[in-house]
């Protein structure tokens, strides 16, 4: 009943014989049941019913079951960020004692949280190469309770040897988890694999604006779903009902997005290969890639919407080549709707040291491209004059 001498008391939600065809956005923290028995009902899972947004809301689960659809995932999970996701599965499921193997070149924060966070918290960590199977596999100790792996690594686009790496797993009886943020559900299909847990930074590819920041795991055991479920609800990961809308939203064009988005990358690595000033172009389904076989063996054709490439010349090259594309975002991130360009060495890759980054072939003429929805000739167009500017030292930098 409405209290009509209170103006705190809230509105009933106008009744609709027909239904919206958008999804409503639902940003309540608190859901009112009807008694303490309805309550119990809820808890115990007689009943379906949110209570408190911490723990779920509509917005969360309808965009966790539509990414569940693109993976072939059951009972998958939002939380409020990438890193949120990775840190709910490794910390969620590992106990003192424990070993984590990853990939060695992990997308950054995942490093830190394997090199600072996890050993402080009693688990032990290590890296290994993925492209080498045999020796990452030589890494698995009695102690390894899971593997961490991208299946393409972030700048240089090297491909992880799945296959042969998730036989050792299951042999072991290690879990295998993969970050499939770079590849998207399009590009691979972790699941089919070999997988034990995939996750995911949603606010990348599968969101696809720059608006909304979120994550998205699933596992295929259901005690591991708890397990992730838990941590992450105790430890307060929960995505805005906002954030989750928007994602839903941008979610309806991935498809669309994905290959339009892909065909311009392959597009502008070919371009690229052909410009004077460009030592090396890397793109995984380009013949001259270092693990060309492989990435046809695990993407077919899709390459994928990342492009590296390095130009001659150092920082000053580098900020000259900035300077001549002024409208690609120069940004450290990727999937936006527009292409962004980002420079590992002065940004992701900054942390490692000049010697580090040699190691891993990033020098300060390396770039990396998130090729976005423009129309490519476009792109290459304003690639050229950008990489020609950079290398024309009489440019005022
Ligand atoms: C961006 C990213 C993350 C982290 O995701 P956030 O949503 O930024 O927290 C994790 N893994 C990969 C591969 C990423 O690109």
């Amino acid at each position: 009943m409405t209290d009509k001498t209170t103006l705190v008391r809230r509105m009933a939600w106008p009744d609709s014989a027909s239904r919206p065809v958008g999804t409503p956005i639902q940003p309540s923290v608190v859901y009112a049941s009807r008694d303490p028995d309805m309550l119990d009902a809820q808890y115990e899972g007689r009943l379906d019913g949110y209570t408190y947004a911490r723990e779920g809301h509509p917005n969360a689960t309808v965009l966790a079951r539509k990414i569940d659809q693109m993976e072939g995932a059951e009972g998958g999970l939002v939380l409020g960020s990438g890193m949120a996701a990775v840190a709910a599965v490794l910390m969620g499921i590992c106990k003192a004692g424990d070993h984590v193997l990853g990939g060695d070149q992990l997308y950054g924060r995942s490093l830190r949280l394997m090199r600072d966070d996890l050993p402080r918290l009693g688990v032990a960590t290590s890296l290994a190469d993925p492209t080498d199977a045999a020796a990452f596999s030589a890494a698995i100790r009695s102690e390894t309770r899971m593997i961490l792996l991208e299946v393409v690594s972030n700048p240089t686009l090297r491909l992880a040897d799945i296959d042969a790496i998730a036989a050792a797993a299951r042999e072991k009886g290690v879990l295998l988890v993969i970050d499939n943020t770079f590849t998207t559900p399009r590009g691979f299909q972790p699941f089919a694999h070999g997988a034990d847990i995939v996750i995911h930074s949603v606010t990348k590819l599968l969101a696809g604006h720059s608006d909304a920041t979120l994550g998205y795991v699933a596992a295929r055991d259901p005690a591991l779903r708890k397990a992730i479920y838990d941590f992450a609800t105790t430890t307060g990961m929960t995505p805005s009902p906002f954030d989750c809308w928007l994602a839903e939203r941008g979610l309806y064009s991935f498809d669309l997005r994905y290959d339009r988005a892909e065909a311009s990358a392959k597009v502008l690595a070919d371009h690229l290969a052909g410009l004077p000033g460009v030592k090396r172009v890397l793109y995984p389904t380009r013949p001259d890639h270092p693990d060309h076989n492989r990435a046809t063996a695990l993407l077919g054709t899709r390459g994928g919407h990342m492009v590296s490439f390095e130009i001659e010349g150092g920082r000053a090259a580098a900020n000259r080549l900035t300077h001549a594309a002024p409208d690609i975002a120069f940004a450290p991130t990727l999937g936006d709707i527009g292409t962004t360009l980002s420079h590992p060495a002065s940004s992701s890759h900054r942390g490692l040291g000049v010697e580090g980054r040699a190691a891993l072939g990033i020098t300060e003429g390396f770039f990396r491209v998130s090729v976005g929805m423009e129309p490519p000739e476009m792109l290459c167009a304003e690639f050229e004059t950008a990489i020609a500017q950079s290398q024309n030292a009489d440019q005022e930098t």
